[in-house]
């Protein structure tokens, strides 16, 4: 799908309004004008300026209003400058990148979900512009919504370990660690494979263990992205990859729990506080133990509260 973005004056996105009167959507995007639908364009304008041509027409569409070429490589003077930290590349932050990040590891509910999302570095100051941060200043609702816009502009791959068979590879012997640095990897590679040909100038993951720890994880994989690998802690900050990363996962994982709840019959609560304890108890009381393992992390010292918790109402 060709992605076109063009900066115009408010007045010519007024106009553009105007145009587009028939096909004017009635979609609330963060930050936006308008966003209309042709049969083959999605167009979305934002108050900034910035306008955005999605789908098979993305060119015939903004051909009508202005040329790309100048607009969608200048780059933005209000972009944070990158903050090369320890073994970063210098600029990397402004980089066409692939960022991984993922959700789930402290929450006794539900899976673990892994995202690996490629930003090219035009695309930057449009995904700041989608609101796109990092994903701990955004909440639910905020995050569902840019993740519905960017999950269809950037290339991204989504790995979800559901937790039976979390369960499963846990009992067997596996550290949360290992899992985790099997599914960055994954996605790492499903993206690159998604770009091939193109290669990004680097790929940074979120840290959770030292380099050398997580190569050594990946020790029997078949294949092993290595090539402009960088870790860094809190690398959202650092790079828009790695926060669109986070608010992909964040996503899916939002969305599981939500079908987790469904089943359940009452809301999933997130986290390993107290409140996990008693909605695991409730859900042993009316399902039966036997539905744990689909539903949370086992080996969470959650599980023997919950079960205390069920005896003590037993009793
Ligand atoms: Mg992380």
């Amino acid at each position: 799908m060709g992605n076109v973005v063009l900066n115009l004056e408010m007045n010519k996105i007024m106009e553009m309004r105007n145009f587009y009167g028939k096909n004017l959507l009635d979609k609330n995007i963060p930050g936006s004008v308008f966003a209309a639908k042709t049969s083959a364009c999605m167009i979305t304008a934002y108050k900034s300026g910035k306008v955005l041509f999605q789908g098979n027409d993305s060119e015939k569409e903004a051909g009508r209003w202005g040329s790309a070429s100048a607009s969608s490589k200048k780059p933005s003077s209000s972009h944070s400058k990158s903050v090369a930290k320890g073994d970063l590349p210098t600029g990397i932050g402004q980089m066409s990148a692939i960022g991984s990040d993922e959700v789930g590891t402290g929450d006794f509910f539900g899976p673990i979900t892994v995202v690996a999302a490629y930003v090219k570095k035009e695309n930057i100051p449009l995904l700041k512009e989608l609101g796109v941060r990092d994903s701990k200043d955004l909440n639910d609702e905020k995050i569902i919504a840019i993740a519905k816009v960017i999950k269809d502009i950037i290339p991204f791959s989504l790995m979800t370990l559901k937790n039976e068979k979390y369960n499963q590879v846990q009992q067997s012997g596996m550290s949360q660690g290992k899992m985790k640095a099997i599914l960055h990897n994954q996605a790492i590679l499903n993206v690159l494979d998604k770009i091939s040909p193109e290669k990004p100038e680097a790929i940074l993951i979120d840290q959770f263990v030292q380099a050398s720890t997580y190569f050594q994880h990946l020790k029997s994989q078949k294949a092993i992205a290595k090539e402009n690998v960088y870790f860094s802690t809190k690398a959202e900050g650092i790079h828009l990859a790695v926060a669109a990363a986070s608010i992909l996962a964040r996503y899916a994982f939002i969305q599981y729990i939500d079908k987790l709840s469904e089943a359940a019959g009452f809301k999933i609560p997130k986290g390993a506080g107290a409140q996990v304890d008693v909605a695991a108890a409730k859900l042993i009381m009316s399902k039966g133990r036997d539905i744990l393992p689909s539903f949370v992390k086992l080996h969470f010292a959650n599980t023997d509260k919950a079960t205390a918790l069920v005896n003590k109402k037993r009793k």
